[in-house]
């Protein structure tokens, strides 16, 4: 049986980037870049204050204090009409454009001036404690970006920030890698909206609301397909609707009962099985595969789909989301493909692991008793694979490897953060 690096790998391999696509730059946050960004101006655009303050020559407080006359006042957002000679100065609130004829702005926390000393024919006493040079308090045109500078380059995920820089160099849409759309199709006779109270023999789909949200937090376009019952032509109809997408994640019917057709439904539309089942607690059986025209995706749609077969069991079904369906989101949407973020921690407790499989166990990751930066994780008390409480008291996945042994504590594990 395949282990979790392997498979992995196989479906790294199948997730090729989606086309380009241009969007409004409000839709762009969470998405790769797929252009180098120039900049259409200079920023900041003119030399400018960066406090409220006055505008002097610097060689004017040479002896650290000056009486000055005012010439006038400029607010940001307005223009100097008057240079700025040896013996005067202009008021300028932060951000307005410096004056022609001054190199520095002494803060107005250091000027001693009537309150209504923006007019002309008023004078300021300028004190600075320490010597002021030419360029103080000043940000010169062209200090952060140059006209026709690349700003961002392909491949850079946008965040805030990004969105901002964005905005700053003039773009309001931007070019970017499509984001992944993605089918959710829950499987199972035994399911009833959650909505509904279960009747004899019947459980609330929870798979499929946490997979629409764990779609949607992984940056992929989400839509949940109704229930799917376990009969071959309603799942044929159903999947045959969710290979429209460019994923499909189907939750249930991938084990080995009576009742697991999904393999067998998937084979007969044509969805080539890459593998099925691996090593691994919870998550045995997932299913994994690709449809359609193999090679890079067209720009028309009609590129290759993948599909997911995830175990029914909630706890199974999230932990494979997590460490196969949303590293190939990422690789679609023209990322890394890097899945939960990992680190290392102490076990806060003793923990006995039975298994041939590698467990990710439920755990609470913490900073620990003391405080010291040590990073502490605790394995919750967890009923297996169809306990999700558990896994909501959780906000880790410690890692114990295949094989039956007492880890003690102390011992250093490997921790996915959820
Ligand atoms: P299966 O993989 O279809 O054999 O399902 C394994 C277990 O997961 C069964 O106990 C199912 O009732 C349960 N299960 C399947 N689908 C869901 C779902 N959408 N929400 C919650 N539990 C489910
Ligand atoms: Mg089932």
């Amino acid at each position: 049986m395949l282990t979790v690096d392997e498979a992995l790998r196989l479906v790294l391999e199948q997730a090729r980037p989606l086309p380009a696509q241009t969007v409004p730059l409000e839709h762009s946050l969470g998405l790769v870049l797929a252009e180098a960004v120039t900049s259409d101006v200079d920023s900041p655009p003119y030399d400018k204050s960066i406090v409220d303050g006055y505008a002097v020559q610097a060689n004017d407080l040479a002896n650290g204090e000056a009486r000055l006359a005012i010439l006038e006042e400029v607010v940001a957002g307005g223009v100097p009409s008057r240079p700025v000679r040896p013996g005067t100065t202009t008021r300028l609130m932060t951000g307005a454009p410096l004056p022609a004829g001054a190199d520095a702005v002494v803060m107005i926390e250091h000027a001693e001036a009537p309150l209504d000393a923006g007019a002309n024919g008023h004078t300021v006493l300028l004190r600075e404690p320490k010597r002021i040079a030419a360029g103080q308090n000043v940000m010169r045109r062209a200090a952060s970006v140059r006209k026709g500078e690349i700003v961002l380059q392909p491949g850079a995920s946008i965040r805030p920030i990004e969105i901002g820089l964005l905005a700053e160099v003039g773009r309001a849409a931007v070019r970017v890698v499509r984001r992944p759309s993605v089918a959710i199709l829950p499987t199972g006779n035994e399911l009833v909206p959650p909505e509904q109270t279960p009747g004899p023999g019947q459980i609330r789909n929870s798979n499929g609301p946490m997979l629409t949200a764990a779609v949607a937090r992984a940056g992929g376009a989400a839509r949940e397909l109704p229930i799917a019952r376990d009969d071959r032509e309603q799942l044929r109809r159903s999947i045959a609707a969710g290979l429209e997408s460019d994923v499909l994640v189907l939750s249930g019917g991938v084990s080995a009962g009576v009742m697991d057709l999904v393999p067998a439904v998937l084979a007969e539309l044509g969805v080539r099985q890459v593998f099925h089942k691996l090593r691994l607690k919870p998550g045995k059986p997932l299913w994994f595969g690709v449809y359609g025209p193999e090679g890079e995706p067209a720009p028309d749609d009609g590129g290759q789909r993948l599909v997911f077969g995830l175990p029914g069991n909630p706890v199974s079904s999230l932990v494979c989301f997590e460490l196969f369906v949303r590293p190939a989101l990422g690789r679609l949407a023209g990322g890394d493909g890097e899945g939960l973020p990992r680190v290392h921690a102490k076990l806060a407790r003793e923990f006995v692991h039975r298994g041939d499989r590698p467990t990710y166990h439920p755990s609470v990751l913490s900073r620990g008793p003391a405080d010291t930066g040590d990073r502490h994780v605790e394995p919750v008390t967890w009923h297996g694979s169809a306990d999700l409480r558990a896994l909501a008291a959780a906000n880790a996945l410690a890692l114990f490897p295949a094989g039956s042994r007492t880890h003690a504590a102390g011992e250093i594990v490997e921790v996915l953060l959820l």
